[in-house]
Order: C-alpha cells, then structure tokens, then sequence
C-alpha cells in the first residue's frame, strides 16, 4: 500500500524536494494533501503534477484564483488558517510532512498528532514554542514524531535503542559569517546573510543560520525529540557540512551520520523509516571531501546561540517568547528595518521583557506569542538597533 502524505508547505525548499521524493517513488508514496501560504501558481502546479485530494491555500484572498486554475481537475479546494488545520485530520493521510515555517505550523501539527498521523517533523519551531506539550501529546496519541532536519536525523539514525546517549552532538556550518569579525559583523547586508554556504534554504532559516539562532532552536528540538538535558547535547562548528551530527554513548563511543548535504535524504528517511530506499544523487567521495575540521562556536559573536541556550535555561514559556521575538526581527532585518547584530540585541530586550510563565498551556503559548509580536515590533518601531 502507497503511503498517503500531507504536505504543509509544499512550495518551500522542503516541500519541493519532498516532492521531488515522491516522484522518485511513486511506487511508495502518493501526495493526498498540497498546502501553501501565497504562491498560488506554484501550487496550482504541483497539483496538476501530483494529482491531491485536496489543496489549501493559507492566504484566504487567493482562494478564487486557486479555484479558478484548478476548475478542471477533481480536486478539493480549501482557504484559510483553520482548513489547513483540518485537512491533516483526513481519514486517509499515513504521514504530514511539517514543511511551513515558523509559529504558525504548530497548530496543525497537534491536530495531525490527534488525529494519530505520524509527524515528518521539518518545522522545529513547533518543538522551539512547546516541545513539552507537543512531545507529551505525540505520547499521549502513540502518535510517532519523525526529524527530518538534517542533524536529528543524524542523531535519530545514530542512535541505539538499548544503549542510552551520553552526548548529542548537534554539527553547525558557522554560516557565512563564521570568519568574520565582531565589526565586519556590525555591517553584513542581507544579501551577504541569504547566501549560505552550504544549503539553500528558505529566507527565515537562511538568516537563522547565518545568526546561528537556528543552532539554538536545534539544541531545543534535540532536547526534547530526544529527550536528553540541554546540558548534554553540544555544539560543534564544522564548516564542510558533511557530518550531519553524531551520538556520543557512555563507553566513550561516538557515532556519526555522514552525507553530502542535501535534504531529499532526510525527508526520505523519515516517509521510508524504518526501511532505507534508494535515492538518487551525488554521493560523498573521501577523495574530494578529504579534509573535515571542527571549531568551537563562538558565543560572543553569535549572540543569538548563547540566548538560545539562555531561553531553554530560563525554562517556561522563555523559548516561545525567542522564537516570536526572532520571527518578528529576522522578517525586520530581510526588510532593511534593523541591522545584522540588532536582532540580537531587540531579541534580548523581548525577553528580559515579555511575561514570564513557569508551566504554560497551549492558552499561554498563543497568548506569549501575541504578546511578544507587539512588544518586538514596537522594540523595533521606536529606536535604531
Ligand atoms: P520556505 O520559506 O522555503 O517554505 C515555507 C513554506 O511554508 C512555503 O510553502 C510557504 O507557502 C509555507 N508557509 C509559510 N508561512 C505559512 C503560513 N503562515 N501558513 C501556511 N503556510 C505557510 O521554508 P523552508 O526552508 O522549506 O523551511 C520550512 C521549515 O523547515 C522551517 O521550519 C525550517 O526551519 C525547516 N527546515 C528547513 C530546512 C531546509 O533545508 N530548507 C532544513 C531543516 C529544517
Ligand atoms: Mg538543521
């Protein structure tokens, strides 16, 4: 039997080559669910291509022209926030493929994980705003939560059922501003910010890897995918992207997932999961990648890490008010409103003063974000940073 997959966000980085997975294997998989935000021709697309049960277009003034470009096909079309979180509880959809960006993919992640549809998790804003609540549900539901970004996959294939983890140690590129100093860091543009080194991404975890806040949301994602304390789960830079994280056990033992960099793979694992399939593409050759090095990361250039890291101690409701604060000044910075290291500095200040909560519900969670959305636009609007 094909597997039905769902697809929050298919016009993304993400989505796309996930798309370009299930064209691989048609004989596996078979798209149920196309959703999007804006792009409504890209949309129309990939559903004349895959041929979805449904398609959602999250901006509701589009829905006309998307039902007008797909009036010849026998597909359902549906607009707005509250179908996208209704259309992952479809009786036949086996997997959901969290590819959206940011705050809003939380909602229909907890839905799919009611409705008992196991999560291909890309979304790690999802686990950054409430991993706790998010983890005890997928528990609650038996409802399994997949990685898919590339050093929990890494870490996910690493690990061993019987042996518990000593250390996660979670691989970072350094982003395109590794070298640089703390005052060439004061001027980067964000035409040098969106050009990483490595991948190519989505504008919002392009900037996050350049500032290295998206390491600190992967230390989150770890800590609660994997359950292991943030104090055991390390980061190191390695600039060739080729070792996507490794498991340190308590012998001493450390075990690495090495690849080329790209996405297809750990997409794929988390559909084929437990089985591997064949997928094509350039493999690693040690003769061309044969040097890799690590480094420390440095946490007084990269601020935003050592917030992170601040975030999960502080503990509550604190990583919900940085990803909010960081989705608010990350969309300000690709605007030309504030500056490279601003962010870091507006990111701070929101979090010294949003309300703190020590044990939020899903409530609190909708309210910190809404709070914190105003608090940082209004950091922004009323000083130069
Ligand atoms: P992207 O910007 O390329 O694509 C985002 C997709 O989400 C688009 O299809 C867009 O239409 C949709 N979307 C955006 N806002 C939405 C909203 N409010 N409601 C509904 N749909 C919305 O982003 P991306 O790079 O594909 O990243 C997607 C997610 O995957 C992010 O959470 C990111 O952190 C994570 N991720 C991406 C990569 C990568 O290589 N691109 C790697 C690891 C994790
Ligand atoms: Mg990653």
């Amino acid at each position: 039997m094909k597997k039905q997959i769902a697809i929050l966000g298919s016009t993304g980085s993400i989505g796309t080559q996930a798309l370009q997975v299930i064209e691989e294997h048609p004989d596996l998989y078979e798209v149920y669910a196309l959703t999007a935000n804006n792009q409504v021709e890209l949309l129309a697309q990939q559903a004349r291509k895959f041929h979805p049960e449904a398609v959602v277009i999250a901006n509701e003034e589009k829905y006309l022209q998307l039902k007008d470009m797909l009036a010849d096909l026998p597909v359902k079309v549906y607009a707005g926030a509250e179908a996208l979180c209704q259309i992952v509880e479809s009786g036949p959809i086996d997997i959901v493929l969290t590819a959206m960006v940011g705050y809003a993919g939380l909602r229909p992640t907890m839905n799919a994980i009611k409705a008992r549809k196991a999560i291909a998790l890309a979304n790690k804003e999802t686990l950054v705003v409430a991993g706790e609540l998010v983890t005890a549900l997928a528990e609650q539901y038996h409802t399994p939560i997949l990685p898919v970004d590339s050093e929990h996959s890494a870490i996910f294939q690493c690990l061993e059922m019987q042996n518990p983890v000593h250390k996660l140690i979670l691989t970072a590129s350094g982003g395109p501003f590794r070298t640089f100093t703390h005052e060439q860091m004061k001027t980067v543009t964000k035409a040098q910010a969106l050009k990483h080194p490595n991948w190519s991404m989505g504008a919002k975890i392009t900037i996050d890897s350049a500032s290295m806040m998206n390491k600190g949301f992967e230390v989150i994602e770890a800590k609660w995918l994997f359950g292991v304390p943030a104090s055991q789960i390390e980061v190191v830079v390695h600039p060739q992207s080729i070792i996507h994280s490794m498991v340190e056990f308590e012998d001493g033992a450390v075990k690495a997932q090495l690849g080329m960099p790209d996405m297809r793979l750990p997409i794929q694992f988390a559909f084929s999961y437990p089985k591997r399939e064949s997928l094509s593409g350039e493999r690693l050759d040690f003769a061309k990648f044969n040097t890799l090095t690590f480094e420390k990361p440095d946490l007084n250039r990269f601020r935003n890490l050592a917030l992170a890291y601040e975030a999960i101690h502080r503990g509550g409701n604190m990583p919900c008010i940085i990803n909010a604060a960081n989705e608010v000044a990350v969309a300000a910075f690709l605007k030309d409103q504030i500056s490279f290291l601003g962010m870091s500095d507006v990111i701070e200040k929101t979090m010294n003063t949003a309300s703190f909560i020590a044990t939020p519900t899903y409530e609190d969670y909708v309210a910190t974000d809404t709070e914190v959305r105003r608090i940082t636009a209004e950091l922004i609007a009323s000083s130069k940073y």
